[in-house]
């Protein structure tokens, strides 16, 4: 997990979440070799490996959301950037994290409890204040990037606006005014996904998966956009996409970790010079995922400004 929400700048923080062995891996007689030593080390084979947190097979869902993402959301609602990138190999635990099971309170991953925040602090604000929501869902597969809300839509462009912020031209957005919507367009959007079967779970995808909220708050002051994205995603179905993508995002959370004055790779610019940087009243998070690293995982994809029907304000 990346946040660079609680750092300022651009400080990053790993933490590492271990599945239980699934029965497959019982039934073959596999054992559960990492030990754990506080909330930090795990160690394998007698050689410690030191994270941020570390969160052992029995942490529950509300548990990895309350350590990886609950401050990122609440810091990009106050106008700070955060990012939450699941990373791992096909089978680890990506999308049981960043999605879990949509409708159940316990089992829903990171991206629900996310939506269930903010529109709790949407309620919990001043009547007068009206917010706007629209979310998109596409994957990239084969650095391609496809709208799994219209599958007609299958090689859509990452245009920039005037602010040099990236965005994908033509990706159909939805209107939500509930967390039931955000999750009705994830369930419209895993339906529409290619399910590749693999070796290693018939479940996963080769792609990666962008989930994305977009945010807009009014009053009579002016507005300000927060901008969210969910996203989770696997991996790349070719290995040389595999590893142009991955060398990328190692490159970028290597430059970050040095600090601000370590040159960070191009496709990472946007989120550093993105919204928040150029107009203050502006934020943004990126809920990134899964294994697969693309252009698309570094910068916002803050939608183009407009007015929205009145039935759609919250
Ligand atoms: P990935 O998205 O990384 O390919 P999945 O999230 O689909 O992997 O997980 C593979 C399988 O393992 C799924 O059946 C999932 O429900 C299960 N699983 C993953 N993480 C956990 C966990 N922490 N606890 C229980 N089951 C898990």
């Amino acid at each position: 997990m990346v946040d660079a929400a609680e750092c300022g700048l651009c400080g990053v923080k790993v933490m590492c979440r271990f599945r239980p062995l699934n029965d497959a891996e019982r039934s073959r007689g596999d054992r559960f070799i990492p030990k754990f030593n506080g909330e930090d080390t795990v160690v394998v084979a007698g050689k410690p490996y030191v994270f941020d947190r570390v969160l052992p097979p029995h942490t529950e869902q509300v548990q990895v959301y309350d350590t990886c993402a609950k401050q990122i959301v609440k810091d990009v609602l106050g106008g700070y950037n955060g990012t939450i990138f699941a990373y791992g190999q096909t089978s680890s635990g990506k999308t049981h994290t960043m999605e879990g099971n949509l409708h159940d309170p316990c089992l829903m991953g990171i991206i629900p409890r996310i939506a269930r925040d903010i529109f709790d602090h949407i309620y919990s604000m001043d009547e007068n204040l009206e917010f706007h929501i629209k979310v998109s869902y596409f994957e990239i597969y084969l650095d391609k990037i496809r709208d799994l809300l219209d599958v007609s839509k299958t090689n859509l462009a990452v245009h920039e606006d005037k602010n040099r912020v990236p965005f994908v031209k033509g990706c159909t957005e939805r209107f939500v005014s509930s967390p039931d919507e955000v999750m009705d367009v994830i369930d419209e959007g895993k339906a529409n996904r290619h399910v590749a079967v693999t070796n290693m779970n018939e479940h996963s995808s080769r792609r990666t998966r962008y989930f994305l909220i977009n945010i807009k708050q009014e009053n009579g002051d002016g507005d300000e956009t927060v901008s969210k994205t969910g996203a989770e995603g696997a991996v790349l179905d070719e290995a040389k996409n595999i590893n142009k993508s991955l060398s990328a995002l190692g490159n970028v959370i290597a430059a970050l970790s040095e600090g601000t004055k370590t040159h960070v790779p191009a496709g990472y610019r946007h989120t550093r010079g993105g919204a928040v940087e150029r107009q203050n009243k502006k934020s943004s998070v990126r809920t990134l995922g899964k294994e697969g690293y693309s252009l698309a995982s570094a910068p916002a994809f803050p939608w183009p400004r407009r007015r929205r029907r009145r039935r759609d304000t919250i």
